[in-house]
C-alpha cells in the first residue's frame, strides 16, 4: 500500500516573511494521514526545516548538483541540502528543463546523487502542448522516464511526478481520463523496469494547476498517489484543503 504525499514545490517565491506559513501548516497539519514535504526556496531550507521540526512535514530542496562538492560556482549538492535538513529533492522539474537545459541524462544522474547522499529524489516528467497535440505524450512520458530514473529505483528513494508542462501554472487540468493513462503507463514502466514489488511501491504524483477545488477529483484516479503542488502550496489555506483531500 503506497502512502500517499502532498509536495508543495514553492518554486523562486519565499523570504523571511514567509516562514510564518509554515508554522501555520505545522499546526494544522503536522501529522496529517499522509506524508507532506515542503520545497523552499534553498535559501530557506534550513529555517524551513527549523520552523516545521517538531511536525511530520518533510522539507526538501528544488535541485542539486551532479557532483558531491568541487569549483561549481552557484549550484548546491545533494549532500548540502541534506546537510541543511532536506529529506528530498524535486529533480527534472519542466522549469529546469527549459531554464537550464537540463536533459534527461542530467536529471538521472542528480537523482543518482541524490539517493547517494540519502535524499529521495521526485523526478518530475511531462510532456509539451504540441507533443501532446501531435499524439507524442506516452512517447515522450516513456522516453523520460527510462532516461532520468536511476537504476535499482525503490519506493523509498524516488518518487515520480508527472507534470504536463501545458497544465503548470495555468489553471488547465488534463481530463481524468487522460491523468489515468499516463500514470497507469507509469507505472507499467516502473514494474516493469524495476520489477513487481519495487515498482509497485513507487509513488507517483501529479503535477499542474492542482487546487482545493480539483484534488479530490485527481486523487480518485488509478495510480495518482498524491500531488506535487506549485502555486496552491504558497499558502496553507490552500494547500491545507489539498492535504485533506488526500487523507
Ligand atoms: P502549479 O505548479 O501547481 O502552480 O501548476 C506545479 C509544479 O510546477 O510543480
Amino acid at each position: 500500500m503506497r502512502r500517499k504525499l502532498a509536495a508543495g514545490n514553492w518554486k523562486m517565491n519565499g523570504t523571511s516573511a514567509e516562514l510564518a506559513r509554515l508554522t501555520t501548516l505545522a499546526e494544522s497539519h503536522g501529522s496529517a494521514g499522509c506524508d507532506v514535504l515542503i520545497c523552499p526556496p534553498a535559501t530557506l531550507l534550513s529555517r524551513a526545516a527549523e520552523a516545521l521540526s517538531g511536525s511530520a512535514i518533510a522539507v526538501g530542496g528544488q535541485d542539486c548538483h551532479g557532483a558531491t562538492s568541487g569549483a561549481h560556482t552557484g549550484d548546491i549538492s545533494a549532500g548540502m541540502l541534506k546537510d541543511a535538513g532536506a529529506s528530498h529533492v524535486i529533480l527534472g522539474h519542466s522549469e529546469r528543463r527549459a531554464d537550464h537545459g537540463e536533459g534527461d541524462a542530467l536529471v538521472r544522474t542528480k537523482s543518482e546523487a541524490a539517493i547517494a547522499a540519502g535524499l529521495t529524489a521526485v523526478i518530475c516528467l511531462g510532456e509539451s502542448l504540441s507533443e501532446r497535440d501531435a499524439g507524442q505524450t506516452l512517447d515522450v512520458i516513456g522516453t523520460q522516464l527510462e532516461g532520468s530514473t536511476p537504476d535499482g529505483a525503490s519506493g523509498a528513494r524516488v518518487v515520480i511526478a508527472y507534470e504536463p508542462v501545458w497544465a503548470i501554472g495555468t489553471g488547465k487540468v488534463p481530463t481524468t481520463d487522460q491523468i489515468g493513462e499516463v500514470h497507469d503507463f507509469i507505472r507499467t514502466g516502473l514494474t516493469r523496469r524495476f520489477g513487481a514489488e519495487a515498482g509497485d511501491a513507487i509513488r507517483i504524483l501529479y503535477g499542474g494547476s492542482v487546487k482545493p477545488g480539483n484534488a479530490a477529483e485527481i486523487f480518485a484516479v488509478s495510480n495518482v498517489d498524491g500531488a506535487l503542488v506549485g502555486g496552491a502550496s504558497l499558502k496553507p489555506e490552500d494547500f491545507g484543503p489539498i492535504i485533506d483531500a488526500l487523507e
